[in-house]
């Protein structure tokens, strides 16, 4: 089966992958890796299912027993010269 034509830019095809994406729910940072998404080839653009976003939703609350914690750093953009 063939991967759908991107929306966005109407030229990459969309690719199934694994990505690690970064969450900020009411103001507490939540870090989920393994997150399937479809990603174009050509834009870059992601797009998650429905079923992959519901389930994102419920993950931080609580119903995700395998969390861990890690020390991270948070950075705010700044142009550095
Ligand atoms: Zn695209």
């Amino acid at each position: 089966m063939e991967n759908a034509v991107c929306e966005v830019c109407k030229t990459g095809r969309r690719e199934n992958k694994f990505i690690i994406e970064t969450f900020n729910i009411d103001g507490r940072y939540v870090i989920i890796e393994n997150v399937p998404v479809e990603i174009c080839s050509y834009c870059g653009e992601e797009t998650f299912s429905v079923e992959t976003t519901g389930q994102l939703r419920k993950m931080p609350d609580g119903k995700v027993n395998e969390s861990q914690h890690i020390e991270a750093e948070l950075f705010h953009y700044k142009k550095v010269s």
